[in-house]
């Protein structure tokens, strides 16, 4: 958790003038979003321009103003500063042996634009393919090579439609994108189409305005929304220890107030986060934020991203290592989202040394064991 000063980004020099009603005005932290090595320059110190130009050229770059100012600029191995600042590996031959563009098939298997129906009970709404802050390691980073654009109520109402004749469609997981960089008013629309419909028990709402402009819930409006369409659930995307502040606190107290639960899902990151003490301060400090951990995911074979994968143990041990240390409340589900669409599947320790017809021998975080009849 970082505690943050008052007034702690009139220290960055650009920042200096900036007052605290526009430091904490969501619509500021999008508009003054640094998207250019010149802005970024004023910053941190930018060791290889051109690369940067080269990579970003591809795989664009953007970040809030509230993200960066989060980041330490004398460390060249900030936790935060990796996951937004382009690196040749993500465009380097050498590193995308295996990934794909889009792993998942989620255009492929998609019954209409924006809409991706891998399970029965639950469909994937993709509302926007525009975020405020670039994360590199993105799962569908195939969408920072397209123009940044939202979809039109047109659009919407195709998807809304396709859901509407779907009964057995019991969630919607409105994703983008990110959907809460959209104005008050379009995520009205979209929020109010699917409360009305009957057979909709959920609207679950994926965005990381929370981690890098949590002054959109400082925003009486949408906050109404939330209290208004009551079927919201938030789900989040922390990282690092750091990304937690006093104003995420303050932020999700604010959505709590609405009803709207708040569950977080991480990536696991090489360089990043891929050890157990992070993951172990991560979880800490996301329940003393009240925010539930939900999935540790291992990182997805897309294209661009692929040298922050981990091996499949290393999630192992962060999760054998949680168990029996940390409270179960903050314990995430470890899991891999299978290629080509096949959904995703939890991944544990195995706590089962043996089974017979008579017993199973079971053993629990310090390898004790027990025999127990069934
Ligand atoms: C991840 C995902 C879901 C949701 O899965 P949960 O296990 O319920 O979180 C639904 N549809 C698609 C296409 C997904 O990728």
């Amino acid at each position: 958790m970082q505690n943050l000063e008052e007034n702690f980004w009139q220290k960055i020099h650009i920042y200096k003038d900036i007052s605290k009603e526009q430091w904490q005005d969501w619509k500021w932290q999008i508009a003054n979003r640094i998207t250019s090595l010149n802005e970024l320059k004023q910053i941190i110190p930018i060791n290889n321009e051109e690369d940067f130009l080269k990579i970003s050229e591809i795989f664009h770059f953007g970040t809030t103003p509230y993200y960066i100012s989060l980041i330490n600029p004398n460390d060249e191995n900030d936790p935060i500063l990796k996951q937004i600042l382009p690196d040749i590996k993500e465009i380097d031959e050498k590193y995308q042996e295996g990934a794909f563009l889009d792993p998942f098939l989620e255009d492929v298997k998609s019954p209409v634009p924006g809409l991706t129906h891998r399970y029965p009970d639950r469909v994937l709404f993709r509302a926007t393919n525009f975020c405020s802050v670039y994360c590199r390691h993105c799962m569908r980073k195939r969408m920072f090579l397209e123009d940044e654009r939202a979809r039109t109520k047109e659009e919407y109402d195709v998807m809304f439609e396709y859901i509407r004749n779907n009964k057995s469609i019991k969630e919607v997981l409105i994703s983008g994108g990110d959907p809460l960089t959209l104005p008050n008013k379009k995520i009205e629309y979209i929020l109010k189409n699917l409360y009305e419909i009957s057979h909709i028990d959920v609207i679950r709402i994926g965005s990381r305005e929370l981690v890098v402009n949590p002054y959109r819930f400082y925003d009486e409006k949408l906050l109404q929304l939330f209290e208004k369409y009551d079927k919201v659930w938030l789900i989040t995307h922390f990282n690092h220890p750091n990304e937690i502040t006093s104003e995420t606190k303050k932020a999700v107290k604010n959505i709590l107030s609405t009803g709207t639960p708040v569950l977080n899902q991480t990536v696991l990151l090489k360089g990043i986060n891929d050890s157990k003490e992070t993951i172990e301060n991560l979880m800490r400090d996301l329940l003393k934020a009240k925010i539930k951990p939900y999935y540790l995911f291992q990182c997805d074979p897309t294209k661009g991203v692929y040298h922050f994968r981990t091996p499949l143990e290393v999630g192992l041990e962060i999760m054998e290592y949680l168990r029996g240390r940390l409270s179960g409340l903050g314990i995430p589900t470890f899991a891999v989202d299978l290629l080509g669409g096949l959904g995703k599947v939890p991944v544990l320790p195995n706590y089962i040394i043996e089974k017979n017809e008579d017993y199973i021998v079971f053993r629990n975080y310090e390898n004790k064991t027990v025999k127990v009849k069934i």
